[in-house]
């Protein structure tokens, strides 16, 4: 890419970000696209209906803006290397400036960049935190001081960026607290799923299955692995969770070991199926535990779900849910309620 486009980039990101921050939006490769869209102000149509959007919600819906994306970006699969990838040379702009201006031979600091970014093409499936991105940043901002390192003036420029990076994970932190993202898992959180449900009820009614999936006997994993384990078993069941999902599904953690998963556009029948392949997908995670050496690979989860019914609010769709949930935790974990009998 050359540099003039590298700066423009540099200029919407810059632009884009803080609103993306502002309006609690997580920092997906779709958001990102969609704002650094908006900011670039091409599309004018985008602008106003995404305008009126925060206006009403004070942020922007998961499925709002799926469907923003779908209708004016393109297809997720091109977006999500593109745009992320864009985003990823925007950070660096400044950097390869001041390598340009050591006049030293950088073509090992190239190789490196393209080393990183080759690893944002193993992301389309999954959102990519705006810690994610930086973490590759700050691996670019320090291979290439390991290059330069005897650069006064490329030094002062390291650390700006690096500060510019702590104060947007600073920002990043605190817009989580109530934001729409769970932070440990990468997953829409409660908050996502109470206005997705209603914007969704609003488009198809009774066209709509909500699953609820609760870790099986998750205390005893932190119990005998630690809470730290525990951690990286909660966030290798959501990538899982998330990996199995198709077609418009989307993952929320509820809190603790808690996660829902919205399936649009199906009945129960359907919404049965996609539960039992994420039981079985959950099955197959191994998380290691590299300081006593072992694997644990005996996790599961129990699934509750429930379909929309005309007349059914929200909360009613939930408690359903749940109490299938309950009953498959009552029957020996491990298995979908209500049990299919097609
Ligand atoms: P059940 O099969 O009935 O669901 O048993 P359980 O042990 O999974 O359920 P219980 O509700 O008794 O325990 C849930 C545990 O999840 C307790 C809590 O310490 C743990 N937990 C909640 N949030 C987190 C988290 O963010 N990280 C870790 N490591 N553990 C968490
Ligand atoms: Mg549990
Ligand atoms: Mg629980």
């Amino acid at each position: 890419m050359a540099l003039s486009l590298l700066q423009q980039a540099a200029q919407y990101l810059k632009k884009a970000l803080p609103l993306m921050l502002k309006y609690q939006i997580p920092i997906t490769p779709t958001n990102y696209a969609l704002w650094y869209t908006y900011v670039s102000e091409q599309n004018s149509q985008l602008n106003s209906q995404l305008d009126e959007i925060v206006n009403q919600y004070q942020t922007c819906p998961p499925s709002a803006a799926e469907q923003l994306y779908r209708e004016h970006i393109g297809s997720e699969q091109d977006l999500n290397t593109r745009e992320l990838r864009q985003s990823v040379e925007a950070m660096t702009v400044e950097l390869s400036q001041s390598l340009r201006d050591t006049s030293l031979d950088t073509t090992t600091f190239r190789e490196r960049l393209d080393k990183n970014f080759g690893k944002l093409n193993q992301l389309e499936q999954q959102a990519t935190s705006l810690e994610q991105i930086m973490d590759m940043v700050r691996n670019l901002v320090q291979d290439s001081g390991e290059i330069l390192n005897s650069t006064d003036y490329f030094h002062q420029q390291l650390e700006k960026a690096q500060k510019e990076i702590s104060l947007l994970q600073q920002k990043l932190q605190e817009a989580e607290k109530d934001g729409l993202f769970d932070a440990l898992t990468g997953c829409y959180n409660r908050r996502a799923f109470d206005l997705d449900v209603k914007l969704l009820v609003k488009e198809v009614p009774n066209k709509l299955c909500v699953i609820m999936a609760d870790i099986d006997h998750f205390k005893r994993v932190n119990d005998t692995y630690g809470h730290m384990l525990g951690d990286q078993v909660l966030k290798a069941v959501s990538s899982r969770l998330r990996e199995t999902c198709r077609d418009g599904m989307k993952v929320y953690r509820f809190g603790g070991e808690e996660f829902a998963i919205v399936v649009p556009n199906s009945q129960l029948r359907m919404a049965r199926h996609v539960a039992e392949s994420f039981r079985r997908s959950i099955e197959k995670v191994s998380v290691k535990d590299r300081r006593k050496n072992a694997t644990i690979n005996n996790i599961s989860a129990s699934f509750g779900v429930s379909e929309w019914q005309s007349k059914d609010s929200p909360a009613k769709l939930l408690e359903r849910a749940d109490a299938q949930l309950y009953e498959a935790k009552r029957l020996g974990r491990n298995r979908v309620m209500p049990i299919s009998n097609d």
